[in-house]
């Protein structure tokens, strides 16, 4: 996939312009698995709506945060039961390369 825009979430994910293995979708959260994953398992857990980062989410009135981390906990139940645990975490500022909110979650250890 050629895509060199900002935010590929909005752009490409979300508008499903591209296949996606979905593992859950509900009216505000997509998680689906990593296209091109670096890891066995990789997963990517993101708002529907526009939302910036973690910093961002904590401002949103909807309840938004309390459902990405519904999915959150559900996805890695799953994967601790299938493959004894898993890594979650996201990015901000000059570390997030997509300038949207996603979660990645992993197989293996933290570091
Ligand atoms: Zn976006």
């Amino acid at each position: 996939m050629d895509y060199t825009g900002s935010d590929i979430y909005c752009d490409v994910i979300i508008p499903k312009k591209v296949t996606l293995n979905v593992i859950k979708e509900t009216d505000d959260v997509l998680a689906y698995y990593h296209t091109q994953p670096h890891w066995e398992t990789h997963i990517i857990i993101t708002p529907k709506k526009h939302v910036l980062d973690l910093v961002e989410l904590v401002s949103q009135p909807d309840g938004l945060a309390r459902k990405l981390l519904d999915v959150m906990a559900e996805i890695a139940k799953a994967i601790e039961e299938r493959e004894g645990g898993c890594t979650i975490f996201t990015t901000t500022g000059n570390n997030q390369n997509a300038k949207h909110l996603h979660i990645h979650v992993r197989n293996g250890a933290e570091l």
